[in-house]
């Protein structure tokens, strides 16, 4: 039997019953009693540290001067033992009460220790890699003096134009979970362990929510989304991350069916606080509270305070709507004290449970300076397990070590802007990530290694071509290393054609039009359409952006020191205007028939997608057999009761060498009271295999895996009668499957 990583149970995503408002603590209550209304008010503001001149940017000096008098709760942007010691000081020694300020930043995927995207990392399909980076982002942080990060991103989405899938996981609200749950013990332990030690960080839940339904992929974009959508689909992740402890959610940009979700009481009150139960506090997003204007919400800044205070904001970043109007709101009685009060204490019991009081300041002399040996290990090893082999024809990979002459060509193959969204300048610049082509000379040290750029990924100029093509006449076997630079994907880095950008796609066919052996590795933040280039290519290894220690990952991969087991967390269309395209859609009226003529899909384009979600190869090659159940018939009452029942499935190495191979389990409600997806992913498991050799991976079911979420707005999951197909396989694609009657 697999050592399970615990996946399959770590999704709970029934209605729980709301934990009782606990009482409040003496000491939050002392406090609060002592403070004014300007440093209640206070307490809610977060400044960024950067001077900025952009819409919610600060001065030092005002972010300074509010540390002093006390009005500030919580600044972002500043990190390192020294600085944030010096701004601390102001707050606990020179302010009336010396309430210590709370430091966050975008510890997305490492400070200085930059594991791959976090897409990478859901590509694993082994949560642990991401629990292994939240915990030494964690232990880098707090040495730094930051004591909050903005991470988990566990935006679920379906459009691969949207340059933020980088931070997320994906198309799948199940793969989704497993990897916010395990991000969030990772930085902050598990729960109940206690905030106050010096390896542990707050995390953040973002972004609530929908985020990821940004129409046609565009930033910030609007999202009109039916409640069973909303809770099937967007809530889950984040109803997990809070079972598992999470300190704080960050609200969404966009508009959830017409309503921002920065002014949202349903979900932000109705949902995340009654519902749910949640203890923590809601941050803002940058200038979301002031946004409220723009989107056509709020009349002016006092507007925008009250609607996102009594919506359920507790703290404001960057804008200060609550800050410059929130007394005239009191004296109105248009915000309450009540809920002011309410607010402040959410912040208050984070700053007592990190230690703030206690322990305000960084240890200047311990600061983690620089990655570790250890950490750099974790990355490259993540990076590793994180690659997707989209393609391996004839063998082309891995590369044999005794190669005479080795061509590394395209603009990444000898560049270090490898290390994806959301990384720290002073970062990058003293660690810059390892180098494709010193990787390839290093794990190949008797052949002749050159490289050629071709192109530059930016820009359309081809002059390098005949270069690289020469590069590759004159070499045994070329490897070309193209893709999308760091900025192309992230915030506000929406791309309308997702190929290949620059002259890159040419560099590939004129190398395809040597006749020369080669393979394609992509570094990348999204999905891309690799349509044309394909065919021609033998081997396509997906790196994604890799972090830290790019280079020697990818050679790991390459020759084959590791035996590459990633899956697609996220399908790649053909096209653009193939968009949006999932495993997990609803059938329509007119799926696949005989002629395949009434169907839904385009004229010029097949129905299924290029690669689809959970797809990878391996160099060695897997059998998953017929899966058992334990029962062929439950009841739904039983079910809803806690009972389960177990799915095994035997997978073999038929080939050659050891692998990795994930396997994976999908269920489909055959008809319910609103149409099911065609497959929901509810169990994945990733063993490692010697060649010949079995194993039974056992998978536990139960009513989260065959309920859903009904339209209801007060919330409804159901358990439904009737017959439910459990398909096992390598991807979404599995044939296997054993049918399932629920009584
Ligand atoms: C992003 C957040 C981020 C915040 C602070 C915003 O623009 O949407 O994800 O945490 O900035 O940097």
């Amino acid at each position: 039997t697999a050592v399970g990583t615990g996946i399959a149970q770590a999704a709970p995503q029934r209605p729980s019953a709301p934990s009782p408002p606990s009482p409040l603590d003496p000491k939050i209550k002392k406090l609060l009693d002592r403070m004014t209304v300007e440093e209640k008010l206070g307490q809610l503001q977060q400044l960024p540290w950067a001077v900025s001149t952009g819409p919610g940017g600060s001065e030092t000096k005002d972010v300074e001067d509010a540390a002093r008098a006390g009005r500030l709760g919580s600044v972002l942007n500043i990190f390192g033992a020294k600085s944030s010691n010096a701004l601390q000081r102001m707050a606990v020694e020179e302010s009336r009460l010396g309430i210590p300020l709370l430091f966050g930043l975008d510890v997305i995927h490492g400070l200085w220790t930059t594991f791959p995207i976090p897409l990478a990392q859901a590509s694993s399909f082994d949560p642990e890699v991401t629990r292994r980076d939240a915990e030494v982002s964690a232990k880098e942080s707090r040495s730094n003096g930051v004591h909050w990060t903005f991470s988990p991103m566990m935006d679920v989405t379906h459009e691969p134009r949207w340059g933020r899938i980088a931070e997320g996981c994906g198309e799948d609200p199940y793969l989704t979970t497993a990897f916010a749950v395990a991000k969030v013990e990772g930085y902050q332990g598990e729960k109940g362990s206690g905030l106050d030690a010096e390896d542990r960080i707050a995390a953040c839940a973002k972004h609530f929510v929908a985020y990821g339904g940004a129409e046609g992929g565009r930033d910030y974009n609007t999202v009109d989304v039916s409640e069973s959508r909303l809770r099937n689909h967007y809530l889950p992740p984040f109803k997990a991350a809070l079972d598992a402890g999470v300190a704080t959610v960050m609200a969404s940009f966009n508009t959830i069916s017409g309503v921002p979700a920065h002014g949202n009481s349903h979900t932000l009150t109705g949902i995340l606080s009654k519902e749910w139960g949640f203890d923590g506090f809601v941050v803002s997003d940058w200038n979301g509270v002031d946004e409220l204007i723009a989107h056509g919400f709020a009349e002016d800044g006092a507007d925008a305070a009250r609607l996102a205070l009594n919506a359920g904001v507790d703290m404001e970043m960057a804008s200060t709507d609550l800050a410059k109007h929130g007394k005239k709101l009191l004296s109105s009685g248009r915000i309450s004290e009540k809920r002011l009060d309410e607010a402040v204490a959410r912040i208050l019991r984070l700053k007592f449970e990190l230690g703030l009081f206690e322990h305000p300041y960084a240890d200047e002399d311990t600061a983690i300076d620089k990655p570790s040996a250890e950490a750099r290990r974790a990355a490259r090893e993540t990076a590793a397990r994180s690659m997707v082999l989209l393609k391996n024809d004839d063998k082309a990979l891995p590369l044999k070590k005794s190669a005479g002459s080795i061509a590394v060509v395209g603009p990444f193959g000898d560049s270090d802007d490898l290390l994806g969204t959301w990384t720290f300048p002073g970062a990058a610049k003293s660690f810059p990530s390892g180098k494709v082509l010193a990787a390839v000379k290093a794990a190949a040290p008797r052949a002749k290694v050159t490289y050629a750029k071709g192109v530059d990924p930016e820009g359309t100029d081809t002059g390098g071509i005949p270069a690289a093509v020469a590069a590759a006449k004159a070499a045994d076997v070329t490897v070309v290393v193209v893709g999308e630079p760091p900025a192309m994907s992230g915030e506000a880095a929406a791309r309308s054609d997702i190929g290949l950008p620059g002259g890159q796609e040419k560099l590939i066919e004129a190398i395809a039009a040597t006749g020369k052996p080669f393979v394609v590795v992509l570094v990348n933040g999204r999905p891309l359409t690799v349509g044309g280039w394909l065919k021609s290519a033998p081997a396509v290894l997906e790196a994604w952006h890799p972090g830290l220690e790019a280079g020697n990952a990818i050679a790991d991969v390459l020759f084959g020191k590791v035996n590459p087991g990633g899956k697609l967390p996220v399908s790649f269309p053909r096209t653009v205007g193939q968009i949006p395209v999932h495993y997990n859609h609803e059938s329509t009226g007119r799926p696949y028939n005989a002629d395949n003529k009434y169907t839904s899909k385009y004229l010029d384009l097949p129905q299924d997608p290029q690669f689809a979600f959970g797809h990878g190869l391996s160099y060695t090659e897997f059998e998953i057999g017929e899966p058992k159940l334990s029962r062929d018939h439950v009841s739904a009452r039983a079910l809803r009761k806690g009972d389960t029942l177990e799915v095994s499935v035997t997978v073999r190495n038929t080939g050659e060498r050891t692998g990795d191979e994930v396997v994976q389990l999908y269920v489909h409600d055959i008809a319910a009271s609103i149409a099911q997806p065609v497959r929901k992913l509810r169990g994945f498991r990733r063993v490692t295999l010697e060649p010949g050799k079995s194993r039974t991976v056992r998978f536990r079911l139960g009513a989260d895996d065959f309920g859903f979420w009904t339209n209801a707005e007060s919330g409804e999951f159901r358990v439904e009668e009737g017959a439910v197909d459990i398909y096992v396989g390598n991807s979404s694609e599995a044939k296997a499957k054993k049918r399932l009657t629920i009584t």
